[in-house]
């Protein structure tokens, strides 16, 4: 696997550098994959559609451009911005979306990784520390150490919800938003646009154009997000008629 960012490679030669030094198997990792110019998706286009190359030898009336066949390769990127990814691209690929762990899933996860480590904790102190993650395992495994820490000092050395508690408000770890004003966040206005356009601005379900409504397709409540994957247009009524579906 060759790794790459997005925003590393800016000349449509060193991409055309990188994508002959690969192997027939090889998988290039972009990540970031919004931050290629233009220039550089220029490269990428063809070579993803027809494992070919183009290249200009030459300048002004002898220039001649060659075709270069590539080796049988796949592209994965990364990318927290689908709308800013060339939609030539997007069609180039399959798209999966991943939404963060649920705090229930983070919670099984803190438990056997406390375990492993032998940290003594209960199932309701895990379920704190998952509330308190923002998702993240990176900052998970932070926020366990420090909670540990607290409670080998200031209770005894098991981490109930409790203590978890304790810990948190004591250390000024509130790290992310409770989940309640993470549902009031806004859906950012670009993936507004995107969506718009994507959905033709009409109700998916009926094609209204009146009374049109941002869906989340999983609510932000069971770990929706605001991306594009997970919102679509729907017209009022039929926005209300899937919220009575899930009550
Ligand atoms: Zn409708």
């Amino acid at each position: 696997m060759k790794v790459m960012t997005g925003s590393a490679v800016t000349r449509a030669g060193e991409m055309a550098q990188i994508l002959t030094n690969l192997y027939a198997g090889d998988v290039l990792f972009i990540d970031e994959i919004n931050r290629l110019n233009r220039a550089v998706q220029e490269v990428m286009l063809p070579a993803m559609e027809n494992f070919v190359l183009d290249i200009v030898i030459g300048k002004g009336s002898s220039a001649r451009s060659i075709q270069l066949k590539l080796p049988h390769f796949t592209v994965i990127g990364t990318t927290s911005k689908l709308s800013q990814v060339n939609e030539q691209l997007i069609a180039q690929t399959y798209v999966c979306d991943f939404v963060p762990y649920d705090i229930k899933a983070i919670g099984k996860i803190i438990l056997s990784f406390a375990n492993q480590q032998g940290i003594p904790i209960d199932e309701s102190g895990a379920n704190i520390i998952a509330e308190h993650g923002n998702g993240n395992l990176s900052q998970i495994s932070n926020l366990i150490d420090k909670v540990r820490k607290y409670s080998d000092v200031r209770a005894d050395g098991t981490i109930t919800a409790k203590v978890a508690k304790d810990a948190i408000k004591a250390f000024g770890l509130n790290l992310s938003a409770p989940l309640e004003e993470r549902e009031r966040q806004p859906i950012p206005d670009s993936v507004k646009m995107f969506v718009w356009r994507r959905d033709n601005g009409r109700c998916v379900v009926c094609g209204s154009q009146e009374k049109l409504e941002y869906d989340h397709i999983i609510p932000v409540s069971m770990g929706g997000s605001n991306t594009e994957r997970n919102i679509q247009l729907l017209c009022e009524k039929h926005n209300r008629s899937k919220g009575a579906n899930l009550a």
